[in-house]
This record gives C-alpha cells, sequence and structure tokens, in this order.
C-alpha cells in the first residue's frame, strides 16, 4: 500500500499567509464593503522595467524563428546572465566569485528551500527567530526534524536564534555545541534588520572555527541604503570557506511573477572533506529544467546602464512607501525598526497585544491587512510585519487609517 510522507504531518497547520488568506476572505464576505489594503505579504505591486519589458520581447521573437530558437538552457544558466552576475554583484565590490560558481534558478525560494537535500539528514539547523518560514518547512519536509512544540509555537531540534530588539535584531552567536548549517538572512525578512560588517565576519570566523556552513538569504540586499553594511556575505574574509549565498531577481527587479534568482557555491566549498559545488550541479542537473530562456534575458537587462537606472528608481518607490510607513507609526507613537535598508517594518504591538489579537484589531478597525510577528518564530510574538511593497496612494491611506482608527 502506498504511505504518504509523513514528515509532511509534522508541520504545523497552515502556510503562515495561507492562513492570513483565509482570515481576509471571511473578513471580505461578511463585510462586502470594505475596502481592505494589503500590506501583509511581500509581493510587489509596480509593472516590469520598461528595459527588462524590451528584452522580454527581443527573446520572445528570438524563439519565434528557426535560426535563434532556444530549447534547454545549460544546467547552469546562459553564460550571458552568470557572468553579469559576477562582475556586477560581486566582482564590482571586491568579491572573488566567478560566473562558474554562480547557478541560475527560478527563484530563492527553491534554491533556500533544497539547499538542505545536499547536506546529510542528521545536520543540525540553526535559524533566527523570527525567521522566513521556508527555511525550518523544508527542513522538516526533508525529515530533518519534526518535534514540534504548539505551546512554543516551534520545533523542539531546531537550535533558534532570538533576534529582539535588545540585540537590533542580529542574533547572537550560539552558545555550546556549534549547529551544522545556520540560516542567515540580511536584510532580514520579517525584521528589515541588517547585520554590519564586523558583525557579519564574526559569523563567517565561528562557521570556519566550528566546520558549519552558513546559508546566506540576500534576498534583500538591494535596498540597503546605508554604508558599511555588506550586501554579499563574500564581502567577508574567508566566507568562500564556509558560505552558500541565495539572491532574487523578485525584489530587486520585480521578478515576483516572471521568476528568475539564483545560488552561489564556492567551487572549492567542502563540507567534511565533500565539494558540495559537484553536489548541487548534480541535483540541478537530475530535478530541474533551468529558468527560460527569455527570463534569464530578462535578467541579463537588469544589468543594462538603463536597466540599473530604472531598477533603481522602482526601489527608492519602494524605501519612500517604508519611509511614510516608518515615520507615520513613529510619530503616532508606536515602537518601529527596519524600513531603512529594508522593505520591512516591524513593529512592537500596542499594550501588549499578541500579533494576531493585533492583525484582527487592525483588519476590522483599519481594514489594513499586515503579518502577524509571531508567524514567522516565538520571538515574532507582540510584534507585526508591514510591507512597503503596495502602492504609494495605498500605504497613505494605510497609514493615514492606522493612525486615525487604532
Ligand atoms: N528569501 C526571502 C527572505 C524572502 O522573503 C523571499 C520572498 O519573499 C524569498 C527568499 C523568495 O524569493 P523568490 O521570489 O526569488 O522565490
Amino acid at each position: 500500500m502506498a504511505k504518504a510522507n509523513d514528515n509532511y504531518l509534522r508541520l504545523p497547520g497552515n502556510y503562515l499567509f495561507s492562513t492570513i488568506g483565509q482570515k481576509v476572505r471571511e473578513y471580505q464576505e461578511a463585510h462586502p464593503e470594505a475596502d481592505v489594503i494589503r500590506l501583509g505579504i511581500g509581493d510587489v505591486t509596480q509593472p516590469l522595467a520598461p528595459e527588462i519589458i524590451g528584452a522580454l520581447h527581443k527573446a520572445v521573437d528570438e524563439m519565434g524563428a528557426a535560426e535563434t530558437f532556444k530549447g534547454y538552457a545549460p544546467d547552469l544558466g546562459y553564460a550571458f546572465l552568470r557572468e553579469k552576475i559576477a562582475a556586477f554583484d560581486y566582482q564590482s565590490r571586491g568579491c572573488d566569485i566567478s560566473p562558474e560558481e554562480i547557478f541560475i534558478s527560478d527563484g530563492a525560494k527553491c534554491d533556500c528551500s533544497n539547499i538542505q537535500e545536499i547536506f546529510s539528514v542528521d545536520n543540525t539547523i540553526a535559524v533566527c527567530d523570527p525567521v522566513y518560514p521556508v527555511y525550518v518547512d523544508s527542513n522538516v519536509m526533508a525529515g530533518r526534524t519534526g518535534l514540534y512544540d504548539t505551546a512554543a509555537g516551534a520545533y523542539k531540534d531546531v537550535v533558534y536564534m532570538p533576534c529582539t530588539a535588545q540585540n537590533g535584531f542580529a542574533p547572537e552567536l550560539p552558545q555550546g555545541k556549534a549547529p551544522d548549517l545556520i540560516y542567515l538572512c540580511f536584510p532580514n525578512n520579517p525584521t528589515g534588520a541588517v547585520m554590519k560588517k564586523d558583525r557579519l565576519q564574526e559569523w563567517v570566523d565561528y562557521a570556519n572555527k566550528n566546520g558549519a556552513i552558513i546559508l546566506y538569504d540576500a534576498a534583500y540586499e538591494a535596498y540597503i541604503s546605508e554604508e558599511d553594511i555588506p550586501h554579499s556575505i563574500y564581502e567577508c574574509e574567508g566566507a568562500r570557506g564556509c558560505a552558500i549565498e541565495f539572491r532574487s531577481f523578485s525584489k530587486t527587479a520585480g521578478f515576483t511573477g516572471l521568476r528568475l534568482g539564483f545560488t552561489v557555491i564556492p567551487a572549492d566549498l567542502e563540507a567534511d572533506g565533500v565539494r558540495l559545488w559537484p553536489l548541487w550541479a548534480r541535483r540541478h542537473g537530475t530535478k530541474y529544467n533551468g529558468a527560460p530562456y527569455i527570463v534569464q534575458r530578462a535578467g541579463e537587462a537588469v544589468y543594462t546602464e538603463e536597466g540599473r537606472a530604472q531598477i533603481k528608481n522602482q526601489i527608492a518607490y519602494y524605501m519612500d512607501n517604508a519611509r511614510i510607513i516608518y515615520e507615520g507609526l513613529q510619530s503616532a507613537g508606536y515602537e518601529v525598526s527596519g524600513g531603512v535598508n529594508a522593505p520591512y517594518i516591524w513593529l512592537r504591538t500596542p499594550d501588549n497585544m499578541t500579533s494576531w489579537e493585533f492583525f484582527d484589531s487592525l483588519l476590522s478597525k483599519a481594514n489594513v491587512v499586515g503579518t502577524p510577528g509571531s508567524g514567522f518564530g516565538p520571538a515574532g510574538e507582540h510584534y507585526f510585519r508591514l510591507t512597503a511593497f503596495g502602492t504609494k496612494e495605498n500605504t497613505i491611506r494605510a497609514i493615514e487609517r492606522i493612525r486615525e482608527r487604532m
């Protein structure tokens, strides 16, 4: 008899955003007149930049002519894109990363959830708390963890590294036995916090000393506005010896619907004497057929002079929303952080409300949707995430409503 993979049964309830979607649907059914503004899920709203649209059209035409038609893409992705990434994202910032170390994919979610496959199921994992839920859930699905503590809202066999107001929402180095795989994400989703270079360097040194691998999610690096904040972990000395990095075109260039990302695995990176590059290459070759040619051409357009200028404007648009949210809430007396180097604003709920109490109150009184901090981990309780990805008009209206009605 066929048996289901019971690792999936160890996952608690629903994916956070499904629960939010369900609650919003129920509210709208009960109040069809309500004009609900969504500042919850981290999806972009601005259309693709003209340079990208131009590249898409051109690539579509190429697919229609025998001389320029493309079938399966090369396993690692097209060289024209990997070369641009290596030059603009890495070498220009002094990082020693070559095109051959870049694996093109259809986004960071797949890569940061699939990467655990090339590591032993016996490896222990450490995550920030609060955390992007994909890291933990993908490990549970793979059978790596599964002892869920419902009361604590956390897995017993995962090392949660609290990110609190006291540590600037960036975790301390773990005490005691070192975890094997360490997921770090900066600029952070959900807190919008960043890690300065000296602190990230401490993590790199720690990982090298303990034989741990850092899985560094830099999906939001394009939002960094301040100096002295690394855009890549490879800006730290020794990171080639202990780190894998994930990047995404989703928030950088509005590709959430188009789908494009990449993973960097240094050619000489090893886990317990085994090189990881060939394992990921093998996985990529076996289980994946690559991002579409058309989309990789669109990705290439992000690096042209016009493309870079247009993307910069788009990010500035969202970061102006972040400023509106941050300043609006701060002047209304909320305790807020994030929003300066990231499109996320992290606020402390008023009157010690739980995150879900605040969610319900915000939805019913202000008709604004955000994301409860507790959905990202136990240390997210009493916090709430708003995103800067709405339209400017909706962002202004949402903040006015919060100030007037909450
Ligand atoms: N990593 C983090 C931290 C994210 O917040 C997201 C998306 O919200 C992703 C990865 C996924 O990005 P992609 O759209 O490239 O799959």
